[in-house]
């Protein structure tokens, strides 16, 4: 520091043979040169040239706050030297604050680059939902569209329905139709039954008639046989000449005769 040195010795002032003085001028100087300078015979600042009259160096005061200021000083001076690890932590606590703001100046940045490709993402999304919202709209109106041809379309068909509920008479008519047929087989089968108990009835009848026959030849021989004692009995009794009276008239003769 400038104002802690004599302007001429360039010495580091204290209190003893260095002690700043004050010349009248106001510029200080030790008191060593400033004995010096009171021996000679013009005695001037020689800062400023300025003349002055001392002839002792008591007579000059002492720059008391020069003093003070330069006291001030030193202390500074100490307490910095005591602050130094301070500093030093400080400086390297500055250093890695340092590297942290550029760490975070680094990932901001890509944090900045980030959302700009974000927003890129998002504007090209809204572009596609734009899109794809008209697309519904359009899709929408062929749906109406639709809609109404279907609406029509179904009126179509309830009238084709009522048209074809006549058409489920003539379904009917044909299972009717499945029905009579199932009776007509029916009734052949039955026909087929019937012909042949009608076949046995005749069988039974040719047997029954050859019996019969049998039966009559039988009878008629009896009654040639008989025959002569009819006539004697057919003149007491007018008898028809029928087989079958004959035959009964036989059995009144015979029980008769018992
Ligand atoms: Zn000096
Ligand atoms: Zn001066």
């Amino acid at each position: 520091m400038e104002e802690s040195e004599c302007i001429v010795c360039f010495s580091q002032y204290n209190e003893d043979e260095h002690r700043a003085r004050c010349m009248p001028c106001g510029h200080t100087m030790c008191s060593k040169c400033l004995k010096k300078t009171i021996r000679e015979v013009s005695k001037m600042c020689p800062k400023c040239r300025q003349h002055f009259t001392a002839a002792r160096l008591e007579e000059l005061p002492v720059n008391f706050s020069l003093e003070g200021m330069i006291k001030s000083s030193k202390s500074l001076k100490t307490q910095l030297e005591l602050a130094k690890p301070c500093i030093s932590i400080f400086e390297e606590s500055c250093k890695k604050a340092e590297e942290c703001k550029k760490q975070s100046q680094k990932i901001f940045k890509e944090y900045e680059e980030a959302i700009i490709r974000k927003e890129n993402i998002i504007a090209k999304l809204q572009e596609e939902i734009k899109t794809q919202k008209n697309a519904r709209r359009k899709m929408e109106e062929k749906v109406v569209v639709l809609d109404e041809k279907l609406s029509g379309l179904k009126e179509k068909r309830n009238s084709y329905e009522q048209a074809i509920t006549p058409l489920n008479i003539s379904e009917s008519i044909r299972e009717v139709f499945r029905w009579s047929v199932e009776v007509q087989n029916e009734a052949e089968k039955l026909i087929s039954v019937s012909q042949g108990i009608e076949n046995e009835i005749d069988q039974m009848m040719r047997t029954i008639r050859v019996k019969d026959d049998h039966l009559m030849e039988n009878s008629a021989l009896s009654i040639s046989n008989e025959q002569a004692g009819l006539h004697v009995y057919q003149d007491k009794h007018t008898y028809n000449s029928s087989p079958a009276k004959l035959k009964m008239g036989n059995l009144d003769k015979k029980n008769q005769e018992v």
